[in-house]
């Protein structure tokens, strides 16, 4: 039997349940065979077009039906897709399609003006409309559109190997630079076999797909799904904002599963969405990306006490999550986080010291994850996949550990506990940010002399908020410079809070001391809080 490739889940579905529904999103349903003929004719054209195994293709389509026909499409031309999220200023974007290459771009209609800014910042490639409409900006024109390519032929019979990469995720990176993450087939169906198994997903689930198609979280939504040959139902990005639309979504669309960041179950829990025994369909609901608070964890539980409530852990680097674990009963005691459990099937975690010895149960120390899901590496970057993948240093074992930069334990039962960061990556509001890509645009503008950008704790749902410190020539004031940054970098890696300082406070050693910053925004927010009340 040939390898499996993540395309081939959705077209075995098709085969066997052409007419069940593979998609559905606000008034749009797509069947199986839908799915599958509209894909394998993208995928004829893009080969008539001279795309070749190995070939990037970029897509600037934000999350609707049509997205997961191009990804298909994509990956039956033996592709790698690129997902790039088109809220990312012209600049940044940029930079992203000049690392990754693409033969192609497909985008929608209303991407023209981000194509055509797009476009005065670099050489673009040929871009193809995934709509009917073509895309007509200023600068930038589809070559062919869907009615192009929605014509009778034969899908292409590409195969390549499992090995072989399916996407690039494009994740921050501490020195300025987006990081392209290489993820392959074989990465994916790894984690999805195991999910598929440990969760009992079958044809009858109706799943969500909450996250932006650029976050690695998204691929477990669509593949899982599709391997059952269940339903997808994409939830439209402007419900993330409004926690009792997406309550109704899960409670309307009779969701059996529910999967996100724990931002979005906290902005539901905060502003009361959930009702008791809300959701009688829901069978299963799932976070991973950042800690989900525990008052906000037993919240839910005591609402929902049909479903069953689990926790997955990992980074973008060993595909969407490398642990986890299923919350037995609400928690009793609020204050300690919960575990984030035990190794999925073919995964590894390992606390090791500065020596890379496993440390002792019990005691803090660096996360290593090895096993199925590890990247081969960083795009086009042999240094920095180096300096975060390393050999294996147990004896007689071969392969490759990835650092995490997380901090972890090992407790007596054999689970793993997160312990938060070991350097400056933090999440906010589920968005993976280094703190040095802020610090790197900031100092990038003209009359800024010197700068800092630590994240603060903060309650609610918001989890880290991005905190700015800086020393001007001249005046320079906080709006300015937010509008300045806000050309570099998207909206979510923009500091909440500023302050303008004569001077930046330093340690003995003459280094920023982060830490007398971060307590100096936490004693503002305070202040402000106290003189509000
Ligand atoms: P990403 O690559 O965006 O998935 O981010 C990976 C990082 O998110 C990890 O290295 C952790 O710092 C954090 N993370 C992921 N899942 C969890 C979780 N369940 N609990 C706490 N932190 C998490």
């Amino acid at each position: 039997m040939t390898a499996v490739l993540l395309h081939d889940y959705a077209s075995r579905a098709a085969e066997s349940r052409p007419d069940a529904t593979a998609l559905a999103m606000d008034d749009e349903r797509m069947t199986y065979a839908e799915l599958d003929r509209l894909s394998g004719r993208l995928a004829a054209q893009l080969v008539d077009a001279g795309c070749r195994p190995g070939d990037r293709v970029g897509l600037l389509v934000p999350k609707r039906p049509s997205a997961i026909v191009a990804i298909h499409g994509v990956l039956r031309a033996g592709g790698v897709y690129v997902p790039l999220d088109a809220e990312s200023p012209p600049q940044r974007l940029g930079r992203i399609v000049t690392s990754a290459e693409p033969r192609l771009l497909l985008a929608v209609p209303e991407a023209a003006e981000r194509l055509d800014a797009l476009a005065d910042t670099m050489a673009l490639p040929p871009v193809w409309s995934v709509e009917t409409d073509a895309i007509a900006g200023a600068r930038v024109r589809s070559e062919r559109t869907r009615a192009d390519w929605d014509v009778d032929a034969p899908p292409p019979d590409v195969r390549i190997a499992p090995h072989e990469a399916a996407h690039l995720l494009f994740t921050s990176g501490s020195t300025g630079e987006p990081k392209g993450v290489v993820i392959t087939h074989g990465m994916v169906t790894a984690f999805v076999d195991w999910a598929v198994g440990y969760f009992g997903t079958r044809a009858s689930d109706r799943i969500s797909g909450h996250p932006p198609l650029h976050f690695d979280l998204s691929t477990f939504d669509i593949y899982a799904t599709f391997k059952a040959g269940a339903e997808l139902h994409l939830v439209p990005p402007t419900l993330s904002v409004d926690p009792s639309a997406l309550a109704a979504l899960i409670r309307d669309r009779e969701l059996t599963q529910w999967f996100s960041v724990p931002s979005a179950l906290t902005y539901m829990a905060k502003f009361d969405a959930v009702g008791q025994d809300d959701f009688p369909a829901l069978e299963r609901l799932l976070w991973c990306g950042e800690v989900l608070p525990t008052p906000v964890l037993a919240k839910w539980m005591r609402k929902l006490p049909h479903v069953t409530f689990t926790n997955l852990y990992g980074p973008t680097e060993a595909t969407i999550a490398s642990s986890y674990h299923t919350v037995p009963e609400v928690p009793r005691d609020e204050t300690e986080p919960v575990p984030i459990g035990v190794p999925c099937a073919g995964e590894e975690l390992l606390v090791l010291d500065e020596q890379l010895q496993p440390t002792p149960d019990g005691e803090i120390g660096d996360l290593y994850i090895a096993g199925v899901g590890l990247s081969p590496g960083y795009w086009r970057d042999a240094e920095k996949t180096r300096a975060a993948f390393l050999a294996d240093p147990r004896p007689g074992e071969a392969g490759r550990i990835y650092r995490t930069g997380d901090l972890a334990r090992l407790d007596g039962d054999g689970r793993f506990h997160f312990l938060g960061r070991a350097d400056s990556q933090i999440k906010s509001r589920g968005y993976r940010i280094e703190l040095g890509e802020i610090e790197s645009a900031l100092s990038a503008v003209a009359a800024v002399r010197e700068c800092a950008v630590v994240g603060v704790e903060v309650e609610g749902f918001e989890g880290v908020s991005i905190c700015a410190a800086y020393v001007a020539d001249g005046d320079l004031a906080p709006p300015a410079l937010r509008r300045e940054l806000a050309t570099a970098l998207p909206s979510y890696m923009l500091p909440a809070r500023w302050l303008a300082l004569d001077s930046l406070p330093k340690n003995q050693n003459g280094k920023i001391d982060r830490p007398a910053l971060r307590e100096r925004f936490t004693a503002e927010t305070a202040r402000r809080r106290g003189a509000r009340a």
